[in-house]
């Protein structure tokens, strides 16, 4: 089960930087996650300012 970021995120790039796998890019009006390359760890979920990224 990879995470999903949702739509309050903010662009701020902080999770991108966090993520161990960088499966994290910058998509089309909020940043995305590699389902593929994730390996669930939930770092981005505590980085995140706004709780956008979630456990699908
Ligand atoms: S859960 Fe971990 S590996 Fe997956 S996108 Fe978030 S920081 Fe990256
Ligand atoms: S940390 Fe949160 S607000 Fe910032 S880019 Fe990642 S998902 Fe978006």
């Amino acid at each position: 089960m990879a995470y999903k970021i949702g739509d309050d995120c903010i662009s701020c790039g902080a999770c991108a930087e966090g993520c161990p796998a960088g499966a994290i890019a910058e998509g089309d009006g909020k940043f995305e996650i590699n389902a593929d390359a994730c390996v669930d760890c939930g770092a981005c979920a505590e980085t995140c300012p706004v709780g956008a990224p979630q456990q699908a």
